[in-house]
């Protein structure tokens, strides 16, 4: 019988074939005495070396398919697998105990993954996705059993499994896997990231697939509108298909508009660039028509290791991105770290606030060491391409200029001693806190743009943590009190003959555009994937109807008023 399961939409597009279950072999890790520990723990090494020869070739194998960024995953998952920390204890554990190298691992391993588990930090979680993935590939050889991977898949199928490790991810192949769905997983863990950067469809955080699909059923995976459809009816099949040609069909009508301009149907000209987190992003933002980076996450290039990337690291990445956009702008953000993202090396008390806590502009201005190093790394890369700089979380004038007096410090140093440097580095900020919107007309006279990142305009607007789901329903992005702080530094600008940015996900938004154009915000920077959608939606609006619309958008008294408002105009 027919039923639809809903989940999260995790990567576009509709897939529609017969189950695979990507099965979670039984690992047996029973505690047994053991007589012989010396040969117990000589097969735990052997059971890792293994492993290490595994990872190597799935490392070289995603380098090779996706990209250097996705396959720094398994040079991770290397790390764990020879981590003395990891190790030591194990052995030590067989060792005293007399116990199966199984069972040691597994209470070791356990221990660890309850540890990030408990974190409250989504990157900390993925640390303990990362152990299971070892542990369990470690396992698997103790125990002797092969554990089914989708590189045994050699027909078209959707693999549903409880989750995607990322090693099983990078050996999707799109030719047979057309789409997945799994139980767990939200929009930014790694098997979605992956699906979308392999352009497979994916539903995830479905919680119930693994339990309710056979095998070899027929499913459709809608990942346009995060539902599973399982053992469709002859009529659902051709609905969807009918979806999936149209979704085909729209996305070669907005690949024909890569290489054209942003222009609204009456001639209003904006800027639409991409978000980026590594310089491998450049690509996906060159080949969906971006017309520059508005958002460049430079905390990226300092987690998932151990100690501060240097200068010179920091300087490679930075010219890469630079010389590889050409002349379009680059806007780097300098480092925002605490709030949700942590660097275990960098040693933060914990805080009972964090999101309003020593974070980002803050935290650089005052351990100005770490901010110099990224500034001077910054200044030497602006005679590769058009770089603008911005800084985080401005709260204060006063912090905009002494992070700014910074910058301007270490570029006369630069000069002193004969490294070039480009005369023509905008300098701007993100209007992320309420009273840098509110006050944005005095700051709008000492930047050169602005750059308002919703995400946290709207926590800090309406005091609701952005990770807590029980308050997610007040990231109300088209709530009238967060478009009339839009408005006030899209004016502020205005009056300035400065530019407005906006780099938050509300950028992205269909039901939001209409009204940002109508506001006047000049440039809207986004994931790489919406900026095609988004030129064909704008080619559509008159930005002076837009104008209309957002004028009675900002008088109405709700957000719910507001949709009701955008969607009846299309
Ligand atoms: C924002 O706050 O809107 C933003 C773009 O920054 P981040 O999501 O990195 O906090
Ligand atoms: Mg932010």
């Amino acid at each position: 019988m027919t039923f639809t399961i809903k989940g999260i939409a995790a990567s576009s597009g509709i897939a529609i074939a017969k189950a695979f279950r990507l099965e979670n072999a039984e690992l047996d890790v029973t505690k047994k005495s053991i007589s012989n520990p010396e040969s117990e723990v000589a097969r735990f090494d052997e059971a890792i070396k293994v492993s290490n020869g595994e990872l190597e070739v799935i490392r070289d194998h995603a380098n090779a398919e996706l990209g250097e960024d996705k396959a720094a995953i398994f040079s991770a998952h290397l790390l764990v697998l020879n981590d003395p920390e990891l190790l030591n204890p194990v052995k030590d554990k067989i060792k005293s105990e007399n116990v199966n190298a199984e069972f040691a691992l597994n209470e070791v391993a356990s221990m660890f993954v309850q540890m990030f588990e408990s974190m409250d930090n989504e990157y900390m979680k993925e640390r303990a996705a990362d152990i299971r993935d070892v542990t369990k590939r470690v396992l698997a050889h103790l125990v002797g059993v092969t554990i089914s991977t989708p590189a045994s898949i050699t027909e078209e199928v959707i693999i549903i499994a409880e989750d995607l490790t990322p090693s099983d991810t990078a050996q999707l192949n799109r030719k047979y896997a057309l789409g997945f769905t799994t139980d767990i997983g939200g929009r930014t863990s790694h098997s979605a990231i992956m699906a979308r950067s392999l352009e497979i469809p994916a539903v995830v955080g479905t919680k119930e697939v693994t339990a309710k699909i056979q095998n070899g059923t027929m499913v459709i995976v809608d990942g346009l509108d995060g539902e599973v459809i399982v053992d469709p009816t002859a009529e659902e099949l051709a609905t969807y298909r009918a979806k999936k040609d149209k979704f085909e069909q729209q996305k070669l009508e907005w690949a024909k508009l890569k290489n054209e301009p942003t222009v609204t149907k009456d001639g209003h000209h904006v800027e639409l660039v991409a978000n980026i987190g590594t310089p491998n992003d450049v690509e996906g933002v060159l080949n969906n028509g971006g017309e520059g980076v508005g958002l460049y996450r430079t905390e990226f290039l300092y987690m998932g290791r151990d100690n501060f990337p240097t200068e010179e690291e920091q300087f490679e990445a930075y010219k890469s991105v630079l010389e590889n956009m050409g002349e379009k702008p680059v806007v780097v953000r300098t480092l925002d770290i605490g709030g949700d993202k942590e660097l275990p090396y960098l040693h933060l008390p914990k805080e009972m606030n964090p999101f309003l806590g020593y974070r980002a502009i803050r935290l650089c201005l005052d351990q100005k060491e770490i901010f110099r190093t990224q500034l001077r790394a910054l200044l030497r890369s602006s005679v590769y391409g058009n770089l603008k700089i911005m800084f985080p979380m401005i709260a204060t004038l006063d912090e905009f200029r002494a992070a700014k007096a910074v910058l301007i410090e270490e570029k006369e140093k630069l000069v002193a001693e004969n490294v070039q440097v480009s005369d023509n580095i905008e300098v701007g900020m993100m209007v992320e806190i309420p009273a840098s919107a509110i006050l944005a007309d005095q700051f709008a006279k000492e930047v050169d743009f602005f750059s308002i990142g919703t995400n946290d305009l709207i926590q800090y607007t309406m005091a609701a943590d952005r990770m807590n789901e029980q308050v997610s329903y007040l990231y109300q992005p088209y709530n009238p009190s967060i478009l009339r702080l839009v408005k006030m530094v899209i004016d502020a600008a205005n009056k300035e003959g400065k530019w407005a940015g906006m780099c938050g996900e509300m950028a992205g938004d269909s039901v939001a555009i209409p009204l940002l154009v109508g506001l006047g915000l000049h440039e809207f920077s986004m994931s790489a994937t919406s900026i095609l959608p988004a030129r064909s939606q704008m080619a559509k609006l008159s930005k002076a109807d837009m104008e209309k619309l957002a004028e009675k958008a900002l008088s109405m008294s709700t957000a719910a008023e507001v949709v009701e408002l955008v969607n009846s105009i299309s």
